[in-house]
């Protein structure tokens, strides 16, 4: 599924096909946060005390800065170590070298997949950078913000936007001298949240203090994410929610494929010529441009395989 090789998109097509027809069964959790704040800790706190109550569950990362960093994925391995010796839990680190759109189409697959497969929660972790949130939000019923105890009135410069999507923070690392500060900081978040327009307007976000490591308040926040996904199932707004998220993903793969066609070598030669023709100021950009997208639905302009055949 994560391949790019066009024989294998045209498998994992026909693969995802018969899938979908069993997918859907679970609770998609999205958990973000920034780098440090504990989300790895809190995954397999939470994810250990599931699969021990009999759960299945699937933790996919989605960190494009992965494939930069080149360490992230053997450190995910060892810090979720209990979690994936289990036989409950399946956990998939970024694939390596891979863009955002990238990243975000391949666990959108891998969420059917896992579905289809039987797992009751499907946990999509990514890292607090860019646009990852946003793409992740958009593929979850849930999302959960870790945050770590602040120092001062800072809340670790989470972004608005940020903000905005969280269903619940969670303030991590309340536990020892840090419970204090942790309880603080769950007050500055209640406050600051107040301001922000909640993603359900008659579900507001909800704050807690948990600690990954003791585990305090860890059931608490896991009866609450269940409570809260209960309550969207009955006002139907989960199943709008994810029909949403279907017409977006449609999009997206339209926009991946028109781009990916765009700048493929079919249409090359075509597009470097007219460029150099309306540099020279021999023929006007939007007379091109209409070349260009004349040139987009002739069939064969499309590199060889890369139609999904559907
Ligand atoms: P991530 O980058 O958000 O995945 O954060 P990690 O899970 O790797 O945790 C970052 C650091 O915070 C590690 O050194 C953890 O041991 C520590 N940490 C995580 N959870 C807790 C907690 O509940 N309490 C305390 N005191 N430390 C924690």
């Amino acid at each position: 599924m994560e391949s790019s090789r066009p024989d294998h998109r045209e498998d994992a097509d026909r693969l995802l096909r018969a899938t979908l027809p069993h997918a859907g069964g679970a609770f998609r959790l999205a958990v973000s946060g920034p780098p440090g704040a504990g989300k790895s800790t809190l995954i397999e706190t939470l994810g250990l005390t599931l699969v021990r109550q009999g759960l299945r569950l699937a933790v996919l990362a989605v960190d494009p800065s992965s494939s930069v960093s080149g360490g992230s994925i053997l450190g995910d391995k060892t810090r979720m170590g209990e979690l994936v010796r289990h036989p409950g839990a399946y956990v998939r680190p970024t694939p390596a070298g891979t863009t955002l759109g990238g990243v975000a189409r391949s666990t959108r697959d891998s969420i059917v997949l896992c579905e289809a497969h039987g797992v009751d929660l499907v946990i999509v972790e990514t890292v607090g950078v860019g646009q990852s949130e946003t793409a992740v939000a958009g593929m979850a019923d849930l999302f959960l913000l870790v945050a770590s105890p602040a120092g001062g009135d800072d809340l670790q410069g989470i972004k608005r936007g940020i903000m905005e999507l969280a269903d619940l923070v969670c303030v991590n690392k309340a536990d020892g001298e840090l419970e204090t500060p942790a309880r603080r900081t769950v007050a500055q978040y209640r406050s600051a949240l107040r301001l922000l327009m909640p993603r359900h307007p008659d579900l507001p976000p909800a704050v807690m203090a948990v600690s990954a490591l003791t585990g305090a308040g860890v059931a608490e926040l896991w009866d609450a994410l269940r409570e809260r996904r209960a309550a969207l199932a009955a006002s139907g707004a989960l199943a709008r929610l994810r029909a949403d998220q279907a017409r977006q993903w449609m999009w997206d793969e339209v926009r991946a494929e028109v781009l990916a066609r765009l700048h493929g070598p079919a249409l090359a030669p075509l597009t470097a010529e007219l460029e150099r023709r309306v540099a020279r100021g021999d023929l006007p950009p939007r007379a091109a441009a209409a070349q260009v997208l004349e040139a987009l639905r002739t069939p064969g302009a499309a590199p060889a395989g890369a139609d999904p055949g559907g």
